[in-house]
């Protein structure tokens, strides 16, 4: 198959990507290891999406807009979504996540992406790639998707990663960082869902009920496995507590453990905490971010800290450009950062921000037939402004 764009990974970041490359015009498919789309959003059991407001920010307070925006209006239309009041004053940071419903969610992920003609391969991981050398930079050829009638290659023109780890990248043999370059990441979460007796029958208590989990090492299939199976140790002791304490014990849980952080593509540029907190606009900051600076920790409390006030964090394109790529783009919490502004930019309109500007830097790339390291970044940010996201003003 033969595409102009290809998104591998369909969760926040992945679905406006392709979203947007698809309005752009370009050819696009998207490849994900799963039979539903959303990624952490659904399938991760978090259905809380922060935040597409600062506000603490004079004029305007909506910094994100655009493909992420339109998509929980739909579902607060459906009646599937709450959107807070984003102009409310500030009392705490949870006030301003959008609360959506993760079945509905995906349900709609799947309408918009088939609207805008896209071809969605579910269930159909990237396992490998083919990199050739082009000009001393290295331009991947195709990669190769694993499918029920086997192995399959896939080729485009641009790639996008989306895959939350950076496996596409790393396949291709990017650089990273992972973690704290040590072996230790921050926990993940696995969401459930205790059975309380309602109408008569068992109904599941939707309640922000998640246990962490500890040694999520991203870059580690056998041990991200022995994660998941003490999850669900750690799940089974506690409904037979539950069950000793006379109630009905757990029924349902998220199907894995969500990752909190995983691999950052080594960039063009890579972004630190300083310029983020300080709210520091570049020549190729693309869209906004807004969340403060959140690594959680094994055994001692969270690691933060805060936004300067009334400034607002911006994420550069040229560091989800990977180095020594000539067609590759990441989005999400994959991109190119130290590890203070990733717990910080990967919330989920965050992500949603950098998978817009991704789909079309990759879609005016793919139809101009040059790298998106050559594009111009003026002509991006005025497709990005015409399409309804909202860009940083330089003089800010
Ligand atoms: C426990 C927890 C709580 C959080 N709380 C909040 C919160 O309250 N508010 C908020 O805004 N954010 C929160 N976050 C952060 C946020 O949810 C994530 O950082 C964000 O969803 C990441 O989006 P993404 O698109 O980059 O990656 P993901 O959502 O991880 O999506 C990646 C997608 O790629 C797919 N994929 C992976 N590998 C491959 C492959 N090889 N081939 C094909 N597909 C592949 C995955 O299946 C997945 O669908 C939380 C995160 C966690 C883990």
């Amino acid at each position: 198959m033969q595409y102009d764009v290809v998104v591998c990974g369909l969760g926040s970041a992945g679905f406006t990507a392709a979203v947007a490359a698809a309005r752009q015009g370009a050819k696009t498919a998207v490849l994900e290891k799963e039979f539903t789309p959303g990624g952490i959003l659904t399938i991760g059991g978090n259905c809380a999406i922060d935040q597409f407001n600062n506000p603490f920010k004079s004029g305007d307070k909506m910094v994100i807009k655009g493909i992420g925006l339109e998509f929980v209006k739909k579902l607060e239309e459906l009646g599937f979504a709450e959107i807070p009041d984003m102009y409310a004053p500030y009392v705490h940071h949870a006030q301003y996540s959008v609360k959506v419903n993760p079945v509905a969610a995906a349900k709609v992920m799947d309408d918009m992406l088939l609207s805008e003609g896209v071809d969605i391969y579910y269930s159909q991981p990237v396992v490998d790639v083919n990199v050739e050398q082009v000009d001393g930079e290295k331009h991947i050829k195709n990669v190769i998707i694993s499918t029920k009638q086997g192995l399959k290659t896939i080729q485009s023109k641009v790639f996008i990663d989306t895959t939350g780890d950076g496996d596409l990248s790393a396949f291709a043999g990017a650089n990273f960082d992972a973690g704290d370059n040590n072996g230790t990441f921050q926990p993940g979460t696995i969401r459930y869902y205790p059975a309380v007796i309602g109408n008569g029958d068992y109904v599941l208590d939707f309640g922000d009920n998640h246990n962490h989990v500890n040694k999520m090492d991203a870059t580690d299939s056998d041990a991200l496995t022995m994660a998941n199976i003490a999850a669900r140790k750690m799940l089974f002791e506690q409904m037979l507590n539950l069950k000793n304490q006379g109630q009905n014990g757990i029924m349902a849980s998220a199907p894995m453990v969500a990752q909190r952080e995983g691999r950052r593509i080594k960039g063009i540029t890579s972004m630190n905490v300083d310029d983020f907190v300080a709210g520091k606009v570049f020549e190729d900051s693309i869209c906004y971010s807004f969340w403060f600076v959140d690594i959680h920790r094994e055994n001692e409390p969270a690691l933060i800290k805060y936004i300067t006030s009334g400034v607002t964090p911006t994420i550069r394109y040229t560091s989800m450009l990977p180095k020594g790529f000539k067609n590759l783009i990441t989005a999400g919490r994959c991109v190119s950062s130290d590890r203070e502004t990733n717990s910080a930019l990967r919330v989920k309109a965050s992500c949603m921000a950098m998978g817009q500007a991704a789909g079309t830097a990759a879609a005016l790339s793919a139809i101009e037939n040059t790298s998106p390291t050559k594009i111009d970044i003026k002509a991006l940010k005025q497709r990005l402004k015409d399409s309804g996201a909202v860009v940083p003003a330089q003089m800010e």
